[in-house]
């Protein structure tokens, strides 16, 4: 079967996303704004983009006649989280435009392959090696040096599936602690800051990078996002030539997150990167109530085929809070603070760790 073309959308028609969360949710409002309907496919009835789309299917990723169905129903489809399992991706392209190309989700799903495609491309990352025994960690850990971080190719975020590795530390556990999957060894960064890029490529190929951001993760889960990084022009000029060779080695359409590691280098900094979102990102939060375009409104602006826009900050500086767990329960004092914007995204149970809204501020 030969895969259907992405075009221009017009007005009126409907964007399919895959994922329920808040990101599907901020797409989805961003998506309205521009006159476009969503329909939402999540397996999970606690979706929250369920509150806010015109349809929404609660079935399985491999329920093969509901994605049939969904197919049918829209112009276009894209996800907004990067573990959409392989075979879905290629139901749906075989019917309609999957965008970003689902080329970009197998080589992002897996931090090896993922390392290996930005180190080809001459990008700078931490050394890094493949682990799939115990050998090959003992082998890894040598080459590698101590510290290092040992984290499962497949399914990790905000910190899950990772050991690290110190001194003295017993390979045996850590090897048990990833649950024997298979791994990749990758070298302690000392870094000074973290940041992020978010790009943004459209279907005529032209790139759109924001401002780069610093990033403050407590417990590995991102906590403060601030703009302007507190960089030199050397690294955000770097750090944004490295997005944009990505999002156009990709050729990508959509917006992609580029996470990156700040270093001190000599006089001056390395820049190496972390890792690569295929999605709108948590960083990019700050970017619907602290700049003249969202990351949002990007990537909807992208996939529908319409001209990005220019990105330029409001405000001398803009900060962006997640309200993680029990935090969201201050979201009232929060609306008493001047110039704060409560974003809540309306998921009913708090539990530890789980990202239930943010709060932006911009300063005059
Ligand atoms: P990740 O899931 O790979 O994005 O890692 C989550 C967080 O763990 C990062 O944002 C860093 O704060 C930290 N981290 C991950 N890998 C490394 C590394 N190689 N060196 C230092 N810190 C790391």
């Amino acid at each position: 079967m030969i895969a259907p073309k992405p075009k221009l959308l017009g007005p009126d028609s409907t964007i399919g996303i895959l994922g329920g969360g808040q990101l599907g949710r901020m797409l989805a409002l961003a998506a309205a704004r521009l006159g476009f309907k969503c329909h939402i496919y999540c397996p999970d009835p606690e979706s929250p983009a369920f509150d806010i789309c015109r349809r929404f299917s609660e079935h399985d990723y491999t329920d093969w006649h509901a994605l049939d169905r969904f197919a049918n129903e829209v112009d276009v489809v894209t996800y907004e989280f990067e573990n959409v399992p392989a075979e879905t991706a290629a139901f749906l392209s075989a019917r309609k435009p999957v965008l970003p190309d689902p080329q970009v989700l197998a080589t992002t799903q897996d931090r090896l392959s993922e390392k290996s495609f930005v180190t080809g491309l001459g990008i700078a990352t931490a050394p890094f090696a493949a682990v799939h025994s115990l050998v090959e960690l003992e082998a890894a850990a040598a080459a590698v040096g101590r510290p290092a971080v040992l984290k499962t190719r497949r399914f990790g975020y905000d910190g899950k599936g990772q050991v690290s590795i110190r001194d003295g530390s017993d390979l045996a556990a850590a090897w048990r602690d990833t649950g024997e999957q298979p791994c990749i060894l990758e070298a302690f960064v000392p870094f000074e800051r973290e940041i992020s890029v978010i790009a943004a490529r459209g279907l005529d190929g032209k790139v759109e990078t924001f401002e780069v951001t610093e990033n403050e993760h407590h417990d590995h889960i991102l906590k403060i996002s601030q703009v302007p990084a507190r960089i030199t022009p050397a690294v955000a000029t770097e750090a944004r030539r490295i997005a944009e060779t990505i999002a156009t080695a990709f050729s990508y359409v959509g917006v992609l997150a580029v996470e990156l590691f700040v270093v001190p280098d000599g006089a001056g900094h390395a820049v190496l990167v972390n890792e690569i979102a295929p999605r709108v990102h948590n960083s990019g939060h700050w970017t619907i109530d602290g700049c003249s375009v969202s990351q949002f409104e990007q990537h909807i602006r992208a996939i529908a085929g319409l001209p990005l826009g220019r990105p330029a900050r409001r405000g001398r500086r803009v900060e962006m809070v997640n309200l993680i767990g029990a935090e969201a329960e201050d979201y009232r004092d929060w609306l008493r603070v001047p110039g704060a914007a409560v974003h809540l995204y309306g998921k009913s149970a708090i539990r530890p760790g789980r990202k239930m809204g943010h709060v932006t501020r911009v300063e005059e």
